[in-house]
């Protein structure tokens, strides 16, 4: 373990050239602060838990000063919005710090996400507001803990700075851990500004950073198309069998290691609504829960653009084929979990269908629909719910087929609840955190649900008991006043 002056940086990006970024230092802050720190984000780089918030983290990673061995950067980078091209975008609050080796040999990127205007911050202020720091922090930790590929958040960072939203709002800095900050419009930006050598440097470093067995491979650049295929149809089945609505699939906001990336107007599914979106300005639903798939196909699309030169477009054509089939598979897999059942067959899908049905009708919990499932027959907890008449048949139903699986229900019920969260990021617990953090600068909601969320499967007494987190209340429902709200982008 180390602390963070002794981190280990490497500057891989940094090599490619002055085209692929600026290079800039993070602007200096008054008077940082702790907002909440994540020992289990920290033991990806080495950092010793006991350094978060001390004063040489909070300077260094707050842009006061600099950190050893850190060359800072703003990626450039563009991407589709809303289905539209926007050929400005790039880091315009972000800074890449460089790459940190750990003993493992593993290589994470540090980014500080609201430390100052670069050049392509278009005329904004090039800071991000504790209420979105704290909410992407919250839920990189709760996908992490779902076991869902994420960027991390090391920590938020309070500094004592006003910018102005629709009103005033406090500031802050988000210290994000990834895999990789190269997104579809990382290559877009290159294809669309006619730098096709540029295209192809990006693609060899990315197969040499993020796909190093596929390197010797003549057929390498049509693998490294085939395997973010393959990424991104799991990352988004994982998506919909935990409910997860990312809520601004933009292709500046798609990774090539299929990473959930960018937290803005994100939202879990309460009541099942199947065309529900989180995102206030996404007035069409776009990237609602029951577009996603769909999106990332049409993302893909986009990716195979720079690509053409250099694969071809009917290997392309052939690869991204498959990405549905994929993504089936992958998410029938997920429901098979879900439901304790292995064998997938038609009577399977048939079951499935019809409790979406049921789940919409009677617009039932989604998350503690498939918690209580885990006990039936034990507990008359689901026949209880409206719409029992219709509820009971699709019960026996489900019981026959969990019977033709051979297990006994005790086997069923750990199988189902490692795979069906006890706990999810609600509406109402977010708020709770934001209005204590934001209204008393008491951030201890925020430590109790990173913790909570961190395994979100299981009590843990002896934590929740330390933490004085009271299990029942957090496992509940959504309350009828949260229930479909939604999120503004800049909030
Ligand atoms: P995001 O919504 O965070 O994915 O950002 C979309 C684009 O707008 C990216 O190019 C960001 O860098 C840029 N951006 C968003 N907010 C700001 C800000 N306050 N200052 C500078 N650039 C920003
Ligand atoms: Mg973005």
């Amino acid at each position: 373990m180390t602390d963070s002056r002794n981190l280990n940086f490497r500057n891989r990006f940094i090599e490619l050239g002055p085209e692929f970024y600026q290079a800039k230092t993070p602007d200096p802050v008054t008077d940082p602060y702790l907002v909440d720190f994540s020992p289990s984000a920290a033991q990806l780089i080495d950092l010793a838990p006991e350094d978060g918030g001390n004063k040489d983290f909070l300077d260094r990673f707050s842009g006061n000063c600099p950190l050893e061995g850190a060359q800072p950067l703003a990626m450039a980078y563009s991407g589709h919005q809303f289905g539209s091209y926007n050929p400005r975008l790039g880091d315009g609050r972000g800074l890449l710090l460089g790459e940190v080796q750990n003993k493992k040999q593993e290589m994470w990127d540090i980014h500080l996400k609201g430390a100052g205007p670069t050049r392509f911050a278009r005329g904004f202020d090039g800071r991000a507001t504790l209420q979105s720091s704290i909410r992407e922090h919250l839920a990189s930790e709760a996908l992490n803990g779902l076991g869902i590929s994420t960027t991390r958040s090391l920590a938020v960072i309070g500094i004592r700075e006003l910018i102005y939203r629709e009103k005033p709002a406090l500031a802050a800095i988000l210290v994000r851990i990834a895999d990789t900050h190269i997104r579809f419009g990382s290559f877009e930006f290159f294809h669309y500004t006619g730098q096709g050598e540029n295209v192809k440097r990006l693609l060899e470093f990315s197969i040499q950073n993020y796909y190093p067995d596929i390197i010797q491979e003549t057929d390498r650049y049509r693998i490294f198309f085939q395997r973010t295929i393959q990424r991104t149809a799991k990352l988004i089945a994982k998506w919909q069998s935990v409910g997860f609505i990312h809520g601004v699939m933009n292709t500046d906001n798609m990774t090539i290691t299929g990473t959930t990336f960018d937290y803005g107007p994100y939202g879990f599914m309460d009541r099942f609504i199947p065309n529900h979106t989180p995102n206030h300005s996404d007035t069409h639903g776009r990237y609602a829960y029951n577009q996603q798939s769909e999106i990332g196909f049409w993302n893909l699309n986009k990716l195979a653009k720079p690509l053409v030169h250099l694969v071809g477009p009917e290997k392309l054509e052939e690869e991204i084929q498959q990405y549905q089939p994929l993504f089936n598979r992958f998410y029938r897999e997920e429901m098979g979990k879900k439901l304790g059942l292995a064998i997938l067959d038609s009577e399977f899908t048939q079951l499935v269908q019809r409790m979406f049905q049921l789940l919409q009708n009677h617009q039932l919990d989604y998350t503690n629909f498939f918690r209580s499932l885990a006990d039936y027959p034990g507990i008359p907890h689901l026949e209880n719910n409206n719409g029992s008449d219709e509820l009971k048949p699709w019960l026996n139903h489900y019981l026959e087929l969990a019977q033709r699986e051979g297990i006994s229900h005790e086997e069923r019920k750990i199988q189902m609840d490692s795979s069906n969260p006890k706990f999810i990021l609600r509406n109402h617990l977010i708020q709770t955190a934001l209005d204590k953090a934001l209204k008393e600068a008491d951030f201890s909601e925020i430590t109790r649900l990173r913790i909570l969320l961190e395994n979100p499967f299981q009590d843990q007494p002896e934590v929740f008991e330390k933490y004085g987190i009271d299990s029942e209340y957090y496992a509940q429902d959504t309350p009828e006043t949260f229930l479909g709200q939604q999120t503004s982008c800049s909030a």
